[in-house]
């Protein structure tokens, strides 16, 4: 096992990320400490750089400035080893829930560790007992994703992206896909994770689950975090005109 980090210290560290597309420059210079434990809710206007950020912090999308680390180790892009162990510790899910159709659901949680951790089948296999158990869904091993509700197959990618043991959780827009009655389910979850000491970053429209569960808001606007503060601070007293702006516009 690897030796853990000081409490107290940053599991995702980030300073001056900048990331473009071509011309389009979409993240303009990103500084954010998220440390062990914290839950941060991050929010704003589509297009203001939310989904690229996540992206960025587990080495699927490429910044061109900037630096970044992860449960202390550094993102370097040109050695194979630092990206494997930085994407073993951080778990990611999507708003689409990305399960593999053709495994069922067990062999959905079992294939990472099973494939990059080489942990022995019997092992893997409690462990995803486990996890389907802790996202209440224990009884779904052997069952297909096309069986499931989405708001079901969405908490088997919980219980998958746990199956590593992340260091940090990003939840991209997780119940956006989700019919109005399933997205509760999937927030309880997450809402557990939370309590349970989980580091997460999420990217949500969920605005009450945000006041509820977020220690930390950060409101991204143009590429920058615009503002941040407690969820009472933020949601109550929101100092810029471009946050007050967004909230309202929740409303309508
Ligand atoms: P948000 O998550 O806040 O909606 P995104 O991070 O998805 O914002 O997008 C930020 C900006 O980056 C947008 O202008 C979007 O068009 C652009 N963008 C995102 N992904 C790509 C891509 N793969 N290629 C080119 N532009 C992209």
């Amino acid at each position: 096992a690897k030796p853990l980090a000081a409490p107290g210290a940053s599991i995702v560290s980030i300073h001056g990320l900048r990331k473009s597309y071509g011309t389009n420059e979409v993240l303009k210079g990103i500084d954010l400490e998220v440390q062990r434990g914290e839950v941060i809710a991050i929010i704003g206007k589509s297009g203001s750089g939310k989904s690229t950020l996540l992206r960025c912090i587990n080495g699927l999308e490429q910044f061109q400035d900037g630096a970044l680390t992860v449960d202390g180790q550094p993102l370097v892009y040109d050695s194979p080893q630092a990206m494997r162990a930085l994407r073993q510790r951080v778990g990611m899910i999507f708003q689409g829930f990305n399960l593999f159709p053709h495994l069922t659901v067990g062999r959905n949680v079992m294939l990472a560790p099973t494939l990059v951790k080489k942990t022995p089948t019997a092992q893997v296999t409690a462990l995803a007992k486990k996890l389907l158990d802790r996202v209440g869904l224990g009884e779904k091993f052997d069952a297909r994703p096309d069986q499931l509700s989405g708001g079901q197959q969405q908490r088997v990618a919980i219980a998958r992206a746990l199956a590593m043991e992340p260091a940090v959780l990003l939840c991209d827009e997780i119940t956006s896909a989700l019919d109005p009655e399933l997205v509760g389910e999937v927030l309880r979850v997450v809402e557990s994770l939370a309590a349970e000491g989980m580091t997460l970053l999420m990217v949500t429209h969920e605005m009450a689950f945000a006041r509820k569960v977020a220690d930390r808001v950060i409101f991204m606007h143009q590429g920058r975090v615009h503002e941040t503060g407690s969820p009472q601070s933020l949601f109550a007293d929101p100092r810029t005109p471009e946050l007050r702006q967004f909230l309202s516009s929740l409303h309508d």
